[in-house]
């Protein structure tokens, strides 16, 4: 469910023609819509209404704080896996005691930060990890809140790239040693081992591995229970994955929060979830201008001006996003199978294959349906081309929420070395 349709034969986001945000803004730029990221939101939190529940957006999905914003209005907490994205999170209005800090690779820097803001949960990784977050939370006199994030040993999720539950991932402290890591906590100062926490996956469309990975992790929490430590939250991460294409129809949130409520029973604890794409995948698209048709070797190329570094998705793990023409086709426009690449000199830079497209021609724009998650926080300024611009849409008003860096400022940033330019 989503707010883009056509109106009069315009792709519109909620009210607003993108053929209009192109030209105010240019392409390629980002459109997120406000409704959509709200009604993401809503429908998990409504199915949790009567439960103690915290909804911690996984803020890597989509980072702009206009998002974060929007979300965290409607009362979500953050889950975040760096500094950036904690001081990000704080900006954008999600208060520190609701951000769950996650990642195999907190610095110190970034524990302190996590320990000086008084966040919600560090989700810990590892053993030197535990160590490190003791030693630092007593020098600074500070009692720091952790799970452990448990790797369960169940493959799940849309692409092996994106599969994180499996021994072979670096994600996690092994299943079989869990107990010894809670005793190792509870002896170590300052460390507070209230919660359990998983991940396995993204893009999970069948949601059978996640019930066996939190059933796991809630047995876990009932021994670690009987055993006396104090366990108060289950962290069942995030990974529902959302429609990319026709045809694919994951399990909905609905049946996402029954099965979670099964597994979790009578346990009274607190539930984290840290749902990314599930809220901001079709809450956005990304909008392009063709700026060739190349015909060579009986194949037909498309040439946009986003690339790779705009929308990487297709090159990191063969994604499939679904392009429409911003003006409906006129009826029986005949479609032709062409390869829809962007400007970049890798072969990688390439969004399809062979893909049927009705007539497109120089100067036409197109979108990029389902963009909104793992889009723009994944882009680059690979062949110093400016960072993507995203718009934020309410209604009929769009606000520019990352505008395109010029050219100037992405130069300040370098130099040439005195020796170069003394001599
Ligand atoms: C990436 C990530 C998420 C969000 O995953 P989605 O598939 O976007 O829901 C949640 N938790 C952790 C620890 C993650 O790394």
């Amino acid at each position: 469910m989503h707010h883009f349709n056509y109106r009069n034969g315009v792709l519109h986001c909620e009210g607003v023609s993108l053929e209009a945000v192109a030209r105010e803004l240019g392409t390629p730029a980002y459109v997120y819509s406000d409704a959509t990221l709200r009604r993401h939101y809503r429908v998990l939190a409504d199915a949790f209404a009567d439960r103690n529940v915290l909804i911690a957006y996984a803020v890597k999905a989509n980072s702009n704080l206009g998002v974060i914003a929007t979300l965290a209005a409607e009362g979500a907490g953050a889950d975040v896996v760096s500094g950036g994205e904690m001081l990000k999170a704080m900006a954008a209005g999600v208060p520190a005691n609701r951000i769950v800090f996650s990642g195999v690779g907190k610095s110190e820097a970034e524990i302190r930060l996590g320990l000086e803001h008084g966040i919600f949960q560090f989700n810990v990784e590892s053993m030197p990890e535990l160590h490190r977050l003791s030693r630092i939370a007593q020098e600074m006199g500070k009692r720091a809140p952790i799970a452990f994030r448990v790797n369960p040993h169940v493959e799940a999720g849309g692409h092996t790239h994106i599969s994180t539950g499996t021994p072979e991932t670096k994600f996690g402290i092994a299943w079989h040693e869990a107990d010894a890591f809670y005793d190792e906590a509870s002896r170590l100062p300052n460390i507070d081992p209230i919660g359990v926490a998983v991940h396995i996956g993204s893009q999970i469309l069948r949601i059978d591995p996640m019930r066996a990975a939190w059933e796991k992790v809630v047995s876990l929490a009932r021994r670690l229970r009987d055993r006396g430590f104090n366990i108060q939250r289950v962290d069942f991460g995030g990974g529902l994955g959302v429609p990319y294409k026709d045809g694919e129809d994951p399990d909905s949130p609905t049946i996402y929060a029954r099965q979670a409520r099964e597994v979790l029973g009578n346990l009274d604890v607190q539930l984290v979830l840290e749902p990314g794409r599930l809220i901001a995948g079709n809450a956005g698209v990304l909008i392009s201008r063709v700026e060739y048709i190349k015909e060579r070797d009986g194949r037909i190329f498309v040439i946009l001006d986003a690339g790779m570094n705009d929308l990487l998705r297709p090159a990191l793990y063969a994604a499939h996003h679904e392009v429409l023409p911003l003006r409906t086709p006129a009826m029986g426009a005949e479609r032709r199978a062409v390869d829809i690449v962007g400007p970049i000199c890798e072969s990688t830079d390439r969004f399809a294959k062979d893909r049927p497209m009705p007539p497109l021609k120089e100067g036409d724009l197109v979108a990029f349906m389902t963009a909104g998650a793992y889009g723009a926080t994944l882009s680059s300024q690979y062949n110093s081309r400016p960072l993507v611009a995203e718009a934020l849409v309410r209604g009929d008003a769009c606000v520019v929420v990352r505008r395109r860096p010029t050219f100037d400022e992405m130069i300040a940033l370098e130099r040439a070395p005195d020796w170069i330019t003394s001599g």
